[in-house]
């Protein structure tokens, strides 16, 4: 009796020590992305046989899945041997500007700058930086969204390009821009092949002066090599564009590294300058057509539309490519950091699917898979100064990244293998 009473005893203290013992009561907070490799936007190598835990949306580590670390108990989502990347980050879009063929304030509203924002995120693009032209609906889905929970791209913007007649005008504009807050501001340099009249350097050199002192950076859209060094030399933050009339050289590349100032390389916006004069191979695309509105698709087989890319601009941009292609390779081999963007938004450039071709092209240039998922995710962030929460899968940074069924390591084209998509640990709906 006795002993069978000592012996129920030392059971329950057993069970007791073991329930104790079985580790640190779950957190109930943490999510575990298991079975995946990882590749977490800063290493050259993937995580094999990992998990990617978060917290609240934000990324908490990434173990091996054999580290006796990893919480046991804690909501799971078992990623069955697929590959986890961080979000990608377009350095430099458009949103709200246009909807379909259409600009003007008739397409301005926050619905529309939503819709776009929730495209971008369904091809993997879970950040975007607009860089101009956008409504002011814009700046209020900026200031008031929800990104994580509304499956949107994150959302950061320049407003209005900024365009003064004189240096004089130009502290004023920058000021009336700023009570928006803008991240960056926008300004062109640029004579349409000689049909307008080109910014001069002393509009230029106020505005950007002007922005420096309201603390924000500036990005230049230029077509030229001598516009190139002439924003650099004013202290422009950002080449918008590729260089496209000439070579690049030592000079341009040694301003660019002085101040580490990175470049937008955007292939696909001169793609879109003559690409519909006939029809495009990608309008047979399934990746391109899940989202495509069909109406769009028709209007740019119309003769009288495909008209509108040829001619002069259409000849010089589909020349200019090649030469684009080659600049970005010599700006990148001497160290250049070099931001994936695509000028998508306006009429006919497609959110979200230009941003995959934009990438092919990249690595068609000559960059290995792992330098252009850097360019579109780190240095991406980096460039545009928006690297302390996004761009990589570090600790504390937003839980943006996508779920890929096949290795992207192996080519850029298996990004298109987008299995899911997570913004601040959310799924977005796809
Ligand atoms: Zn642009």
């Amino acid at each position: 009796m006795n002993s069978s009473i000592t012996r129920l005893a030392s059971l329950i203290i057993l069970s007791i020590l073991l329930f104790v013992s079985c580790g640190e009561p779950v957190d109930e907070d943490l999510l575990v992305f298991s079975n995946a490799a990882v590749w977490d936007g800063v290493s050259q190598t993937m995580q094999e046989n990992s998990a990617l835990i978060t917290r609240h949306g934000r990324v908490v580590e990434i173990l091996d899945m054999n580290d006796p670390d990893l919480p046991t108990g804690a909501e799971s989502v078992d990623l069955n041997n697929r590959f986890i990347i961080p979000g990608l980050v377009n350095a430099h879009g458009h949103v709200g500007m246009a909807k379909g063929l259409q600009t003007g304030p008739e397409v301005h509203s926050e619905e529309n700058v939503r819709d776009q924002l929730k495209l971008y995120a369904r091809y993997g693009i879970t950040t975007v930086v607009s860089l101009g032209d956008e409504p002011q609906q814009a700046f209020t889905v900026r200031d008031e969204a929800d990104f994580s929970s509304e499956g949107m791209a994150r959302l950061f913007m320049s407003g209005p390009v900024l365009n003064p007649s004189t240096p004089d005008e130009a502290p004023e504009a920058v000021a009336s821009l700023m009570q928006n807050n803008p991240d960056w501001t926008k300004i062109r340099v640029d004579d349409g092949l000689g049909t307008r009249e080109k910014m001069s350097p002393e509009v230029y050199t106020a505005i950007i002066e002007s922005s420096h002192r309201h603390n924000t950076p500036l990005a230049a859209h230029i077509v030229t090599l001598e516009d190139a060094k002439g924003v650099l030399q004013s202290g422009a933050d950002l080449l918008a564009h590729s260089v496209r009339n000439a070579p690049v050289d030592d000079e341009l590349i040694e301003l660019m590294l002085e101040r580490d100032v990175c470049i937008t390389p955007t292939f696909t916006r001169e793609l879109s300058v003559f690409i519909y004069a006939e029809r495009p191979p990608f309008f047979d695309d399934p990746f391109f057509l899940k989202e495509a509105d069909p109406n769009v698709i028709e209007q740019l087989q119309q003769p009288e539309v495909q008209q509108r890319y040829t001619g002069r601009a259409a000849d010089f941009f589909r020349e200019a490519i090649h030469q684009a292609e080659l600049n970005m390779m010599r700006l990148h081999n001497a160290g250049v950091r070099i931001a994936m963007g695509t000028d998508s938004g306006p009429p006919a450039r497609f959110q979200g699917y230009f941003e995959h071709i934009e990438m092919e092209m990249m690595q068609d240039a000559g960059m290995n898979p792992i330098e252009v998922l850097t360019s579109a995710t780190r240095y991406a962030a980096e460039c545009m100064r928006i690297d302390e929460e996004l761009g990589t899968l570090e600790e504390g940074k937003w839980a943006d990244f996508l779920v890929l069924d096949d290795n992207p390591f192996e080519s850029i084209r298996n990004l298109r293998t987008i299995h899911s998509v997570y913004i601040g640990g959310n799924e977005v709906d796809r």
